[in-house]
């Protein structure tokens, strides 16, 4: 595509989000605290992140824990058919029930799509927000949870779908950007033009919709400090913290989801990946909570919430140990954190369903999930 069928495809996108969609145009200005989602992802076990004693991420456990209400016995429901993985947890977290997803394309494996509403849907829906305050921030090679944004089915769909931060849209970006320049050699057309095609075929959906004109801004930006070569930004999950911090100053999101995932490398075997993976989110978190502390837009007006998508096993005689795949109880142990305006201090005592986080985030910003099993955490409330 070039320059000017890109820019007459921004102009359509921008006349078709200008005309009048009822819902929208009718929906009030969100007034609500912000609400920062942390998937503490990849898989962790409670042994090493929230044992007061062994923990690997001593600022959550030690600094952040003490600001709001820990929820040490978070458990997801052993219901037929649940897998304790990423992609199943992530939606678990984002849609408030169980199994409501689908694979996402007839040639794709472990490609899930929700078949239910998400927490991005159900917000937009119930108030005024542009897609751009309404993010997700994924993690680099998991091109399978760029299915989150918006669900299949009859639900409320692309209108109401969050914009996604992750290296992949970058490079998408990018290579739309560097096919539209001029003085490409043959040779380096041919090469951005196999990369181009290659991402696509990773992410059937593509550049469906194409992104807003503020993350298009936000991508020049990026690509102008870190450039085209892929070696100057950080990697890995520090990436994912590099992407969130930069989107609250740039975006100001009023809900964003950072979906962590680095300690899933521990599926290699070595158990050192998993526990420094650990410490590696524990700095992001101190980066993205710093940062809310520090800047008056989300200062005493923003609500952490911190989980992980689901446990590990815990079973030493595996010959690959923390695997999360064999239905083990600790696999479905997790835990959670929230802290922020609104939010009670202490330790809950009592066991809750991981169906109980999207219901508690959407009482904190003012809407129902309606289609969620779970119900909020009253407890969790001043
Ligand atoms: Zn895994």
């Amino acid at each position: 595509m070039d320059r000017r069928s890109f820019a007459l495809g921004t102009l359509g996108l921008a006349a078709s989000l200008a005309s009048p969609r009822p819902t929208l145009a009718q929906s009030p200005a969100y007034r609500g605290p912000n609400v920062i989602l942390v998937r503490f992802g990849g898989g962790v076990r409670r042994a090493e992140t929230i044992d007061e004693a062994a923990t690997w991420a001593p600022y959550l456990r030690h600094t952040l824990a003490p600001r709001g209400t820990f929820i040490p016995d978070l458990r997801i429901d052993k219901l037929e058919g649940v897998n304790t993985s990423h992609a199943e947890g992530t939606l678990n977290l984002l849609t408030g029930r169980y199994l409501a997803y689908r694979d996402a394309g007839e040639f794709l494996t472990d490609r899930l799509e929700p078949t239910e509403p998400t927490i991005f849907e159900y917000l937009r829906r119930a108030y005024n927000l542009a897609s751009h305050e309404v993010l997700l921030i994924n993690g680099e090679d998991r091109p399978q949870e760029e299915f989150f944004t918006f669900g299949a089915g009859d639900h409320f769909g692309i209108d109401f779908r969050s914009e996604m931060l992750s290296l992949h849209r970058y490079k998408l970006y990018r290579t739309r950007e560097q096919l539209a320049e001029s003085g490409l050699t043959d040779e380096a057309r041919l090469a951005l033009e196999e990369e181009r095609t290659r991402l696509l075929t990773i992410d059937p959906r593509g550049t469906t919709p194409e992104p807003s004109p503020e993350v298009e801004a936000f991508w020049a930006r990026w690509r102008q400090r870190f450039g085209d070569d892929g070696l100057r930004n950080p990697r890995g999950d520090r990436l994912l913290t590099e992407l969130a911090t930069r989107a609250m100053a740039e975006l100001k999101p009023r809900f964003m989801m950072v979906n962590y995932q680095d300690p899933d490398y521990v599926h290699w075997g070595n158990p050192s990946h998993y526990t420094r993976a650990i410490a590696v989110i524990d700095e992001g978190l101190q980066r993205l909570v710093s940062m809310a502390d520090a800047d008056p837009f989300y200062r005493d007006n923003t609500i952490f919430v911190i989980t992980p998508d689901c446990g590990r096993d815990a079973n030493p005689l595996a010959n690959v140990p923390f695997q999360h795949h064999f239905n083990s109880r600790s696999a479905h142990e997790v835990w959670a954190l929230i802290f922020g305006p609104g939010i009670g201090k202490g330790v809950l005592d009592n066991p809750v369903d991981q169906s109980a986080i999207a219901p508690t985030i959407a009482a904190a910003m003012g809407f129902a999930a309606t289609r969620a099993e779970g119900r909020a955490i009253d407890g969790a409330f001043l």
